[in-house]
């Protein structure tokens, strides 16, 4: 019988969960006890130099005091490379994926002969220039070729679309650093847990599009989404470590579900423990972001 819905929390290690990051948290938990699910945690520690000694344990301790348990014992990415590299290995026999040797100015500077220098989110579009072969320069990452528009769909933003060939271009699976990257390290991820759902910020929707595109070309099947709301701070800025937001307090677990509830439209509960706010949560999801359609 297959999984009706399982449902996961991916932090990644690199600071302590602050009032954004414990939304996501509550968003799939909640969503997984709607449907009768599972929920998994994951952490997402690839990208090693952005992560920090001992937040793994304290993020686990932040969810635990917050009452939200997973249901099977947390994977870390870090001792999944053997899954990662089996992965790249099909992409690179089915043609899909290629290794490029261009650096960052490379690519600014193939982009500028081109008249296309505009980065997007920071990021330059990569142009292509290793498709067609490395050209005697040295290997340095690896990339999945795009060629087409993917369309999604998204729980809650409806239809979506992403022109990955020119907003993104061949994006990055493996880095020059030798560190996986995030979209290949979670797709694989997803599929390999059965993962049925996916909860997670919108700041994340915008990945989608190349997740997909990456759980089509290894044949592995793709998960429902929903990105709820962004949290941002008094500045309109997206809570991040970056932007100064603050661990969450354990001190006062209710505190910090109640304002968590809040974000992600909840009413509010008389509730004197998180385990009764939880218990009081639950219905008030399945009326506001139940249906899984
Ligand atoms: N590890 C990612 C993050 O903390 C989340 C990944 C995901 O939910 O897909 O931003």
């Amino acid at each position: 019988m297959s999984l009706r819905y399982r449902g996961r929390f991916a932090p990644s290690p690199t600071g302590p969960l602050h009032a954004g990051s414990l939304v996501a948290a509550l968003a799939s938990w909640l969503d997984a006890r709607v449907h009768g699910g599972e929920w998994w945690v994951r952490i997402e520690d690839v990208d090693t130099p952005r992560c920090v000694a001992g937040v793994d344990q304290l993020i686990l301790s932040q969810l635990a005091a917050c009452g939200l348990h997973p249901d099977e014992p947390p994977l870390w990415q870090s001792q999944r490379s053997p899954l990662y590299e089996a992965a790249l290995d099909r992409l690179v026999d089915a043609g899909h994926a290629y290794p490029c040797g261009c650096t960052r100015s490379d690519i600014a500077q193939a982009l500028t002969a081109s008249g296309h220098n505009k980065p997007r989110h920071g990021e330059l579009v990569y142009p292509g220039t290793c498709r067609s072969g490395l050209r005697g320069k040295p290997a340095r990452a690896m990339r999945l070729r795009c060629d087409e528009p993917i369309h999604w769909s998204d729980r809650r933003l409806g239809p979506q679309v992403q022109n990955v060939p020119d907003t993104v271009g061949d994006y990055v699976l493996k880095r020059a650093d030798g560190l996986w990257a995030y979209q290949l390290a979670v797709v694989v991820d997803d599929a390999d847990q059965g993962i049925t759902d996916v909860v997670r910020g919108e700041d994340l929707a915008d990945n989608t599009a190349r997740q997909i595109q990456l759980q089509r070309r290894l044949g592995l099947p793709t998960p429902r989404y929903l990105h709820t709301p962004l949290v941002l701070n008094d500045l309109g800025e997206k809570l991040s470590k970056q932007s100064g937001a603050q661990a969450l307090d354990l001190h006062d677990p209710l505190a910090a579900l109640r304002e968590a509830g809040r974000m992600l439209m909840l009413p509010t509960f008389d509730a004197q423990t998180s385990a009764n706010w939880l218990a009081q949560a639950v219905p008030a999801w399945r009326t506001l972001w139940g249906t899984v359609p």
